[in-house]
C-alpha cells in the first residue's frame, strides 16, 4: 500500500468512526516519516499522514496551512525547526477533516493563531455524529479557531499577501483556498486531490457543484507555471486541475443521460458512468468510483 493509499483510508475513517474507533483503526504514527519540499526560497510542503501541509517562513515568521494529526505535531515541528527558527504565527485550515486540523490544538499552544471559515469553527464545536448514531466529540477550545471569515481575507507577513478564499460548499461546507501570489503558489485542501476520485463530504455540507466552483476558482488564479499543492498527492499544475473538471462534467453528463432515461439511482452506479475514466485516476478502486457516481447521481437527481 502507498503513503497515499494509506492516508486515504485514514481519511475515509475519520469520516465514518467516532474518535475512539478512529484510534483504534488509525495508523501507527510512530512510524510515519515527515517529507520535506521546497518550493521557493521560503516556502515548503511537509508530508507525513493526511492532508499536505505548506509552511511559509520569512523573516516575519511561520505560516501553515493545515496541522494534519495531532500525534504528529513534534514530527512537523522538527521537520519545520530544520528550516525556520522563527515563531509559528498563524495556522490556516483549509477544511474541517481531522487528518487536516487534528494538530491545531498544539499548534495553537505553541503560538499559532489559527484562521478559519465560520463553518469549519462550527462544525469542530458540533462534530457529525459517528456512524453508529453517538454524538461526536466537540473539539477541544484551543483547537478552534480563532478569527474566522465567510468572505475573502489576507494575511500580510514575509512581503507576502496570503489570500484566504472562501469556497462556499465544496469538500465541506469550510472550504478555504489559500493563494500566494507573490510565489505562484496555490494551497487548495481536499477541494482537489491529485489522489483518487473527487471527494464530496455530503455530511459536511458538501456539493458537487461546489467542487466544480472550487476548480474554476482555482483554474481563474492559476497560471502555466503555478504550483498547486493538493490536499493529497503529488504536486500539480493547472492542466491536472482542468482534467479533474472535465472528469466530473464528462461523469456528470453520462449520468444526466441515464438520469433522463428514468434509470434509479442503483442503476445509475451499475452502469459504470465513470468506468472509462478510471485508468486516468490515479489510486482508483471499484469502491471509491461507486462512492463518486453516487454523489454525482444524487446532485443530477436532486435537481431533476
Ligand atoms: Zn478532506
Amino acid at each position: 500500500m502507498t503513503r497515499h493509499a494509506i492516508s486515504f483510508v485514514a481519511l475515509a475513517a475519520g469520516l465514518m468512526f467516532n474518535a475512539a474507533a478512529f484510534a483504534q483503526g488509525a495508523p501507527d504514527f510512530s512510524k510515519v516519516e515527515i517529507k520535506t519540499t521546497q518550493l521557493a526560497p521560503d516556502f515548503w510542503t511537509l508530508e507525513g499522514q493526511g492532508g499536505t501541509i505548506s509552511v511559509l517562513a520569512g523573516a516575519d515568521g511561520i505560516l501553515l496551512v493545515d496541522s494534519q494529526f495531532a500525534p504528529l505535531t513534534d514530527k512537523l515541528v522538527a521537520a519545520i525547526r530544520k528550516v525556520s527558527d522563527k515563531p509559528i504565527r498563524f495556522l490556516v485550515d483549509t477544511h474541517v477533516h481531522p487528518d487536516h486540523v487534528g494538530g491545531n490544538a498544539n499548534f495553537a499552544k505553541l503560538g499559532a493563531t489559527i484562521f478559519a471559515r465560520d463553518q469549519l469553527r462550527y462544525r469542530l464545536e458540533h462534530p457529525n455524529p459517528a456512524a453508529d448514531g453517538s454524538p461526536g466529540m466537540p473539539a477541544p477550545e484551543q483547537a478552534l479557531p480563532v478569527v474566522t471569515y465567510n468572505a475573502s481575507l489576507s494575511i500580510h507577513i514575509d512581503g507576502e499577501d496570503v489570500r484566504l478564499l472562501p469556497v462556499v460548499a465544496a469538500h465541506t461546507d469550510g472550504d478555504t483556498v489559500v493563494s500566494f501570489p507573490g510565489h505562484d503558489i496555490l494551497a487548495v485542501g481536499d477541494i482537489f486531490r491529485s489522489f483518487g476520485y473527487p471527494y464530496v463530504d455530503l455530511a459536511s455540507g458538501g456539493t458537487l457543484a461546489g467542487i466544480l466552483e472550487g476548480l474554476s476558482e482555482i483554474l481563474d488564479r492559476a497560471g502555466p507555471a503555478t504550483k498547486i499543492i493538493p490536499g493529497h498527492g503529488p504536486l500539480v499544475d493547472r492542466n491536472a486541475v482542468v482534467a479533474q473538471r472535465d472528469l466530473i462534467l464528462a461523469v456528470r453528463g453520462k449520468v444526466q443521460k441515464l438520469v433522463d432515461q428514468g434509470k434509479t439511482l442503483a442503476e445509475i452506479v451499475a452502469a459504470r458512468p465513470a468506468a472509462e475514466f478510471a485508468p486516468r485516476v490515479a489510486g482508483a478502486t471499484p469502491q471509491t468510483e461507486d462512492r463518486f457516481v453516487t454523489w454525482v447521481a444524487k446532485e443530477v437527481l436532486a435537481n431533476r
